[in-house]
């Protein structure tokens, strides 16, 4: 289960919140909506996301094609504005933030990988090169810039390969030196858009290891969007997303019946105003849309479907 220290990586912006002092979450998002409008129609990619990420945490995004969650991620990055609600990191607020302020969050805030192999790195620098080279816009001098890289390279296991062109690489190999670039100006949130949707899987399993490592190593912490079936047993926590809301979480959890054994248990997210998002499969069964009465005993709810609907009354 995760395990949450008390110490922070961000421990150099904590404290100028209203409740300095009681553990705020490091990422916070309340009824956080975007709205596209690339032409007279209105794109409502997120309606009302509510999410808390701790300090260290290492989590998973998942959910289907056109859900919000790039939409969400870029946010995060500081690569998209949010359109109404609340999204906090730190003790920054995306929502009312300086543009100057933005290229610094994003520059030293922000860890980023990008599914496009290509994208993240510069085919013409070496993976040495690569993984410098924000540093050296940052401004970092020459010897800290080359302890770093062979750092990196080292918690990567990419040593052998620091010469090498990225074309001299496998994707797999790329979005190791892809985590490293990102990483290179210590930043204490990483964010991944799925990074090994253009790997195989064993390639993959590679990669979430590796993060895994990297998220225990220097608690950084690590936000993935990804289709990859197997991650839930990689992080601590999967997040769902429906139609732009969280619509539920899972955890692996041990079984008892056999010692090492877990089971993958997901739960809805009900957020604070009591709305929530029923699984489709139990609305395709029981046609739960329109009206449904909702009784409670013995600890639960029970949701009916509304046997007919109600009459209008008759006129005159
Ligand atoms: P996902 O990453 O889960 O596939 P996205 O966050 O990319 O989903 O997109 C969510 C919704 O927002 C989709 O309907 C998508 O078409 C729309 N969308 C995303 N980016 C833009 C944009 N720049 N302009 C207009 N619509 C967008
Ligand atoms: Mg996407």
């Amino acid at each position: 289960m995760p395990e949450y220290g008390s110490a922070s990586i961000a421990s150099d912006q904590a404290g100028d919140g209203p409740s300095a002092g009681a553990a705020q979450p490091y990422v916070q998002c309340r009824d956080l909506f975007k709205i596209f409008k690339p032409a007279d129609l209105e794109v409502v990619a997120l309606r009302g996301v509510d999410l808390d990420i701790e300090t260290g945490e290492l989590m998973a995004i998942v959910g289907a094609s056109g859900s919000g969650k790039s939409t969400l991620l870029n946010i995060l990055a500081g690569l998209e504005s949010p359109s109404a609600g609340q999204v906090r990191v730190g003790h920054r607020d995306l929502l009312d933030i300086a543009e100057g302020e933005l290229v610094s969050y994003r520059r030293l805030e922000v860890g980023f990988v990008w599914q496009a192999t290509a994208r993240n790195l510069v085919p013409y620098l070496s993976v040495t090169d690569n993984v410098e080279l924000p540093m050296a816009i940052a401004g970092m001098g020459r010897k800290e810039r080359r302890d770093r890289v062979r750092e990196l390279l080292a918690a990567l296991q990419l040593e052998d390969k620091a010469r090498r062109m990225p074309s001299q690489l496998s994707g797999g190999e790329q979005q190791r030196v892809a985590i490293g670039v990102a990483l290179a100006n210590r930043p204490p949130l990483l964010l991944a858009d799925e990074p090994t949707g253009e790997l195989d899987t064993q390639m993959a399993a590679d990669v979430f290891g590796l993060l895994g490592e990297i998220n225990r190593a220097y608690r950084v912490t690590i936000v993935i969007v990804t289709h990859y079936p197997g991650v839930a047993q990689y992080v601590d926590r999967v997040v769902h997303i429906r139609d732009g809301r969280i619509s539920s979480e899972s955890f692996l959890q041990s079984t008892f019946q056999r010692s090492g054994a877990s089971v993958e248990e997901e739960y809805l997210v009900v957020d604070q105003a009591g709305r929530l998002q029923l699984p489709q499969e139990y609305l395709a069964e029981l046609r739960l849309d329109g009206l449904a009465i909702a009784s409670v005993a013995g600890g639960q709810i029970t949701l009916k479907p509304a046997r007919r609907r109600p009459q209008r009354r008759p006129e005159g």
